[in-house]
């Protein structure tokens, strides 16, 4: 297995900064963080909307994610489905 290269991220009030290369090669908007092994290890987790479970172009309304086409929708209809 190849290894790939390691980078070295200083935390910035206990944040961490991932580079853009990498965000885009794993296509994501939000990371998992756990303990374990004596190590923080971060996984790639992708945002869903809460009403089809896309992930393409989420954003909070009252801090739930909806997708472009949901959000869409919502401002579309008058109050009844
Ligand atoms: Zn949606």
């Amino acid at each position: 297995m190849k290894e790939k290269k390691e980078t070295i991220c200083k935390l910035n009030k206990g944040r961490v900064w991932i580079p853009k290369s990498m965000r885009k090669h794993f296509n994501t908007n939000a990371v998992i963080l756990k303990e374990a092994d004596g190590g923080i290890f971060l996984r790639p987790y992708k945002i869903t909307c809460v009403l089809c479970n896309s992930t393409e172009e989420i954003d909070y309304i009252k801090e739930l994610p909806y997708c472009g086409k949901c959000r869409a929708k919502l401002a579309g209809t008058p109050g009844k489905d």
